[in-house]
């Protein structure tokens, strides 16, 4: 699903395992005073476990990224907090640090279970929903209400969006048969997967958690709704997917923002300007120390790849963006996740100066490099 990562050719194939794809540890480790991480199990491409963190006070726990809305998660969820002498009930607060899955997914069932307060950012949108009630012309209200009771003809007019065009010219591949299934399941269950935000924040809100205050950093990039929290008393940060340890997190084309990329790049110029951070809590892989180190070798990465497409567009001539996602990235990474982020880094370069586009007879994007 959506926040998989996906291989850059050119790595060498016997690289140790990276953090980010170790399976979760059933351990509960205290990582900062009253902060707890608990790992999730995940089977996603390049991701093993999903960090959940638990800020523990007087009333309980206020949990990060609660998982995959799946029964192994949530099975995981209640003895990673029986381990620490807690149970769903006593979840106060679930924050989620940006509507990708394997963050939100526990999140509606904590709410049901507990009547637990769900915090995100104010843009917080599940993309994959989203873009096919736009596509279908439905609202997500619409579809929301429609929870309980969906019509086929709605179910209809929701797959059907996926017949519509990419930006950059082919088809949106439909979702997979078994993602359609659940949904139609969890609708005809009435349990909609996707939580509601019931307290929606914005930069620079704080929370006070697990005796703690957080400042809320809005970091758009990996998607436009990511935040992350900072406790600048302790100098912790907990940096969803937005500073990985070891890998760099997907950037889609497929966003509101013109250039993803530069969106990307300045979120990652503010938080590595924040002073005095210790501990860096990522959503996956290890805690790490240096923040603003890890936010320059990743601003690399993403320039040492916006010179591969450069290469890449002069060896290729005029091509698709699915020409040099098929360059760019190795065959088992094919697909449109790849051409989505292909196509990021070529608007980046296209309004940089660096690249040009039109679009062929067919609706194809066609870009030249400089
Ligand atoms: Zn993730
Ligand atoms: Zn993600």
């Amino acid at each position: 699903m959506s926040s998989a990562h996906p291989t850059p050719q050119g790595q060498r194939p016997a690289r140790p395992r990276k953090q980010e794809q170790e399976s979760a540890e059933r351990e509960v480790r205290e990582v900062a005073p009253n902060v707890l991480r608990m790992q999730l199990p995940i089977a996603m491409p390049g991701l093993g476990h999903v960090n959940m963190y638990a800020l523990v006070d007087e009333r309980g726990a206020a949990v990060v990224d609660p998982g995959l809305p799946t029964p192994a998660s949530w099975k995981a969820v209640k003895d990673r907090l029986r381990q620490a002498g807690l149970r769903p009930k006593h979840v106060h607060t679930v924050i989620v640090t940006h509507s990708h899955p394997d963050h939100f997914g526990g999140a509606a069932r904590l709410a049901r279970e507990s009547g637990a307060q769900v915090v995100a950012h104010r843009s917080f949108r599940f993309g994959v929903v989203e873009a096919a009630a736009q596509d279908a012309e439905i609202s997500v209200d619409d579809l929301a209400a429609a929870a309980d009771a969906v019509s086929d003809e709605v179910q209809r007019r929701i797959l059907d969006g996926w017949k519509h065009r990419t930006p950059w010219g082919g088809q949106h591949p439909r979702p997979p048969f078994r993602m359609r299934l659940r949904w139609r399941l969890a609708r005809w269950l009435g349990r909609a997967f996707v939580p509601t935000v019931t307290k929606p924040v914005r930069a620079e809100e704080v929370l006070r958690l697990g005796g703690r205050e957080w400042v809320i950093r809005h970091t758009p990039g990996h998607t436009e709704d990511h935040i992350c929290l900072h406790d600048p008393a302790d100098g912790v940060f907990l940096s969803g997917d937005h500073v990985l340890p070891t890998i760099t997190p997907h950037i889609s084309g497929l966003a509101l923002s013109k250039d993803p990329l530069a969106t990307f790049f300045a979120s990652l110029d503010e938080v590595a300007a924040i002073p005095d951070v210790k501990l860096v809590l990522p959503a996956h892989g290890h805690p790490f120390t240096d923040l603003a180190a890890r936010c320059a070798a990743i601003k690399q990465h993403h320039y040492d790849r916006l010179d591969t497409v450069r290469r890449i567009g002069r060896e290729l001539g005029p091509a698709t963006v699915q020409a040099f996602s098929r360059r760019l990235f190795r065959p088992r990474s094919w697909g449109e996740m790849a051409e989505s982020e292909t196509y990021a880094h070529l608007e980046h370069l296209r309004l940089a100066g660096a690249a040009t586009a039109r679009r062929d007879a067919q609706g194809f994007l066609i870009y030249e490099t400089g």
